[in-house]
């Protein structure tokens, strides 16, 4: 086994495998590592979320390819997080203006297939907006306590309603509720807890 793992990753790294979310982030990265575009990644990687500038778009899993069009041309691909998502439009400028800095004549491809989903945020995405007073999206394979699919006692004993329980970003509570079905903007609900009365923005899941 030892001093095998070089090999398997040169093979995953010609499978593009666009919609898995497990191996996505190592794919990418194993692309990059053998990319000409190696300094555009770098400088493209620094680019933070309009709506939530303590994220990337690396992070976000909305940067999703840097390669050569069949005109030649480089083409950055991004995918909106949520369709109709007016960050789009900056999220374009920016890639546009790194391009530009970089010195590279390229453009920016929007993908909309496959579809975005909070999957593709990386640990560390979840991590931030949790520490920047967001509730993060939850998922099904997640980390210890953070997303708990809850049957809510219905009439009588019966398992009649599933609610998700959204931990508060500021003390962990998951004594919360729903206020607003769109919060800030239309990817987040408003939410309060109810133990330190505090209203927070939850990122829903898709
Ligand atoms: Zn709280």
């Amino acid at each position: 086994m030892r001093g095998h793992t070089v090999s398997t990753a040169n093979a995953t790294a010609l499978t593009p495998a666009p919609g898995s979310s497990p191996g996505q982030a190592l794919s990418r990265r194993e692309r990059e590592q053998d990319s000409e575009f190696a300094a555009l990644w770098h400088a493209l990687d620094q680019l933070t979320d309009p709506e939530i500038p303590v994220v990337t778009l690396q992070e976000m899993g909305i940067l999703r390819d840097v390669r050569r069009g069949a005109d030649g041309r480089v083409e950055v691909v991004i995918t909106p997080t949520y369709s109709g998502c007016p960050a789009m439009d900056q999220i374009a400028d920016d890639v546009t203006a790194t391009l530009r800095q970089q010195g590279v004549d390229g453009r920016v491809v929007t993908q909309l297939a496959p579809a975005w989903t909070t999957d593709w945020m990386t640990p560390q995405a979840r991590e931030k907006l949790r520490a920047y007073g967001i509730a993060p999206p939850q998922c099904g394979s997640t980390a210890a306590g953070e997303a708990v699919l809850h049957f809510a006692p219905g009439s009588r004993g019966g398992l009649s309603r599933q609610r998700i329980e959204v931990a508060c970003p500021q003390c962990g509570s998951v004594n919360t509720t729903e206020t607003s079905h769109f919060g800030s903007t239309a990817c987040k609900a408003l939410y309060r807890c109810l133990d330190c009365m505090e209203p927070f923005d939850y990122f829903k899941s898709i």
